[in-house]
């Protein structure tokens, strides 16, 4: 479906971002990986999405936190492919902590990585979609784009400042063939959610069984992880011609949570 086309995937070393990847890969789009993690690994899901896809797959370790670093990042991208077509801004990160307790630098770094870094890519990919009157740009934003959870205030400041991004964007290329869109998951098994289980049974004095069944899963009326295949086939739809009147929406994919 996109063959000729290039997708840069924030943070797709892992995760939901690199399902994404792979959908894309699939459907014969050159893909640009990102991401931090163990160089082998990286390779080894770079060169297996090549052979696997028969398109080219590219890799660039760039820090989402650093602006210059996403510069350069584009530059290389636009060397090699003429520009970015689809532009998935998923790296993310999270921490948990009550909000008087909340490491700065770890605010700082959420809202780099998780906001910040989606404005850097937005206005270095336009340039290209706007020549070509085409382009794709997807948000995996959060059911936190939508409501709140405590103990997350700046994931959920961040979640919700790319919903006023997605929107803003989407308004100024609405008439040049460019959707913006975001996606807003629930509750996802990845190591990201992984990671903060620990952190929620300390935050909230509960044990980590407890975190999935009564603080995960009860979001959930679904009582069910939303997957990654899910979310990528989500992305791929507001990238194909279908969707080419979907702009500026923030989608909800997340087992009815944000029905409440
Ligand atoms: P993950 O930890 O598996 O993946 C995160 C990715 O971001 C990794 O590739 C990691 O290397 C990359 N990353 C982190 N810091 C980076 C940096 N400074 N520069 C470049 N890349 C960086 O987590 P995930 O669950 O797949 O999360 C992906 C996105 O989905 C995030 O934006 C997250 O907020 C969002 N999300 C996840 C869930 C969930 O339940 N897992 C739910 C809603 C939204």
């Amino acid at each position: 479906m996109w063959t000729g086309k290039t997708a840069l995937i924030t943070g797709s070393t892992s995760g939901i971002g690199l399902g994404i990847a792979e959908y894309f890969a699939q459907n014969g789009a050159n893909i640009v990986l990102n991401g931090m993690g163990d160089a082998a690994e990286i390779e080894a899901n770079r060169a297996r999405l090549e052979a696997a896809y028969r398109v080219q797959v590219r890799f660039h370790g760039a820090d989402m936190s650093q602006p210059e670093a996403i510069e350069a990042m584009f530059a290389s991208v636009n060397a090699e492919f003429g520009g970015v077509d689809i532009l998935v801004n998923n790296a993310g990160i999270q921490f948990v902590a009550p909000v008087d307790e909340f490491p700065t630098a770890k605010w700082d770094a959420i809202l780099a990585i998780n906001l910040t870094s989606a404005f850097h890519t937005t206005r270095l990919a336009l340039p290209h979609m706007k020549k070509n009157q085409w382009g794709r740009i997807i948000q995996v934003a959060s059911a936190h784009a939508l409501v709140a959870s405590p103990f997350k205030s700046a994931y959920v400041a961040a979640k919700h400042g790319i919903a006023g991004l997605t929107k803003t964007v989407a308004l100024e290329v609405a008439e040049l063939g460019i959707t913006v869109n975001a996606v807003c998951p629930g509750y996802v098994w990845t190591p990201l959610v992984e990671k903060q289980i620990p952190e929620t049974a300390k935050a909230r004095g509960i044990t980590e069984e407890q975190v999935i069944q009564d603080v995960l899963l009860t979001a959930q009326p679904t009582k069910k992880f939303v997957t990654v295949e899910q979310v990528a086939a989500l992305a791929g739809f507001l990238a194909s011609d279908a969707a080419a009147s979907i702009t500026g929406a923030v989608i909800p994919i997340d087992g009815g949570w944000t029905a409440h």
